[in-house]
């Protein structure tokens, strides 16, 4: 059985404010059914609030709009969430209680030390227990407010890892990117040649002072160039690489989803500024694609779904990849660009029972 997903699409179909998303996004809330989920309750609205001088986030009117509905609809408290370092600065980007209408607050404490520890059952690798945030824990309701954008480290960045990687504490983010594995470099081996580093297409290996090996794997594409250029034979692979980190990150949204009443939790992914690197990376980069719209359910797996199959690699804007860096030739636009296939949590989300890969668009007119 297919899931609904509510969409308002970007494009307006005539030139009457009346259509435009800004309007679009107020219809939306209002057939979002809000009051179900949100009644009486202390409800988290958790985002991403961006970092340093990127503003290719979530626009402060649109997180305004969803808080007076929300508040409209009957919930008891409602506050904005993010990272403890993310809320900081997060004026400088135009959200504060006076732009958006209620309090923004660190997840897990000014401290970052307000969370409980949840186990992970069975253990997924060295992941046996993660850190979640204070704040989304002890909230009623749950609206997870996602920009999409592509990921260096596992391709795709929505609603499951605005939860997995900005609902919990460092330490648990620690513990997921450590799943990404990576290449294993043997210094006896290696004559300090430098032809792996020269070779890699993504800029990704360099050699500290000491002459150690240094991957940065949020470039990394695991395209094993560097293993077959190698005349020392001295790198190799090892661990599970982004489906590893991939599968974390699905464990871990699950750990959270699991403390809500599923009734109690919204989703709503915004496809407009549609960046090649996450909003943690503290600058703004051209759009790949033109903005596409929102998207809105209650079905996680459905939600981030629809999100990958509307961006189009067909549509990248000329001009929007960074300088020297080369489009794949296979697989989703975000595969192409990093070399991750972006689906890869939506199908371990499915498989952990969250959702449908199936979905339905009732388009907001
Ligand atoms: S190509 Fe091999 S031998 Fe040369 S620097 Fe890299 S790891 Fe060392
Ligand atoms: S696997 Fe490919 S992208 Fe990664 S470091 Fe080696 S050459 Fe570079």
């Amino acid at each position: 059985m297919p899931s609904t997903l509510l969409f308002a699409e970007y494009a307006p179909a005539t030139l009457e404010p009346k259509n435009s998303i800004g309007a679009k996004w107020q219809r939306l809330l209002d057939s979002l059914e809000l009051q179900r989920s949100v009644e009486g309750k202390r409800v988290a609205i958790k985002m991403h609030l961006g970092g340093g001088v990127g503003f290719g986030t979530i626009h402060p009117f649109l997180v305004r709009h969803l808080v007076s509905r929300t508040r409209a609809a009957g919930a008891k408290e409602v506050f904005v969430c993010d990272s403890p370092g993310a809320v900081r600065d997060a004026a400088q980007r135009g959200y504060t209680a006076e732009t958006l209408g209620c309090a923004v607050v660190p997840v897990a404490g000014t401290a970052d030390k307000y969370f409980y520890r949840t186990p992970i059952e069975p253990a997924f690798r060295d992941l046996a227990e993660v850190e979640l945030a204070g704040e989304i824990v002890d909230a009623d309701a749950l609206i997870d407010l996602a920009h999409v954008k592509a990921h260096g480290a596992c391709g795709f960045g929505g609603a499951s890892k605005n939860l997995s990687m900005g609902a919990v504490v460092t330490s648990t983010r620690r513990k997921l990117h450590a799943l990404e594995g990576g290449l294993e470099w043997d210094r006896e081996a290696c004559t300090q040649c430098h032809i792996c580093m020269e070779n890699c297409p993504n800029h990704a290996i360099r050699f500290n002072d000491q002459g150690t090996f240094d991957v940065f794997y949020h470039h990394c594409k695991f395209c094993q160039h560097c293993i077959l250029i190698c005349p020392a034979k001295a790198i190799s692979i090892v661990g599970g690489g982004y489906r590893d980190f991939q599968r974390g990150m699905a464990l871990t949204t699950s750990a959270v989803l699991k403390t809500f009443d599923p009734q109690n939790v919204l989703f709503i992914n915004v496809l407009t500024d549609i960046t090649i690197f996450c909003d943690c990376w503290g600058m703004t980069t051209p759009a790949l694609v033109p903005d596409i719209g929102i998207l809105a359910g209650r079905d996680i797996v459905a939600i981030e779904q629809a999100s990958l199959d509307l961006i189009q690699a067909g549509n990248l804007i000329p001009g929007a990849l960074p300088k020297g860096l080369t489009l794949g030739a296979q697989g989703h636009l975000f595969e192409r660009v990093h070399g991750k296939d972006p689906y890869v949590v939506v199908e371990y989300l499915a498989e952990l029972g969250h959702g449908s890969r199936e979905y339905a668009l009732q388009a907001i007119a």
